[in-house]
């Protein structure tokens, strides 16, 4: 079983990855994660990567194929796969297709969490003092946003006409929306 988790900075998206994968044993992929580390790590990815997290714009899409390349690479006799964070735009999408084929194959579902603007900025702010992420301030949030509705969003469409796209809403108690979740997984 393969899943896309799909949704804006802040929408929980990593919250409920860690919940699914630990009860359905899917291995987590997040990008943001592996680039964070590049970034700790201060790789030649990690450097490239940093300034353009911290503008909060997409990194480019030949990182991103290097990273996810070696996640899979490490990852390779896994029962399947949650991907969050990856793709964030259409060609990432049909990487991802081409992806699923090499590996005979497919995406099960794809989750779109729906968290409206307004409760965004409040968790995004909140989480940038608990974890003191760089890109979790203000300024760099409004950007995040743009980049999301600009890029992002148009992988709603292209999902929903893949008959892939299941939406949650993604406010309220973290359990009660992974309950939502792990309905639409248990149905799959
Ligand atoms: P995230 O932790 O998923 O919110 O990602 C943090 C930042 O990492 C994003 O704002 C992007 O700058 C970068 N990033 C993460 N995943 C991707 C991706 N699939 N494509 C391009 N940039 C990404």
């Amino acid at each position: 079983m393969n899943l896309v988790l799909l949704g804006p900075p802040g929408a929980g998206k990593g919250t409920q990855a860690n919940l699914i994968c630990e009860k359905y044993k899917l291995s987590h992929l997040s990008t943001g994660d592996l680039l964070r580390m590049e970034i700790a790590n201060k790789s030649e990815i990690g450097v490239k990567a940093k300034q353009i997290i911290d503008e909060g714009k997409l990194v480019s899409n030949d990182i991103i194929i290097s990273i996810i390349k070696s996640f899979f690479n490490n990852n390779k006799n896994s029962s399947g796969y949650l991907l969050d964070g990856f793709p964030r735009n259409t060609e990432q999408a049909k990487l991802l297709d081409k992806l699923m084929l090499e590996l005979e194959d497919k995406i099960s579902c794809v989750i779109q969490l729906d968290v409206e603007e307004k409760h965004l900025k409040e968790r995004i702010l909140s989480r940038g003092k608990e974890e003191g992420r760089s890109d979790d301030n203000e300024k760099t949030l409004l950007k995040r946003l743009e980049t999301y509705f600009n890029e992002t969003m148009p992988l709603i469409k292209y999902y929903e006409e893949a008959n892939l796209l299941k939406k949650v809403i993604g406010v309220g108690e973290i359990m009660h929306i992974n309950q939502s979740i792990n309905s639409i997984i248990d149905h799959l």
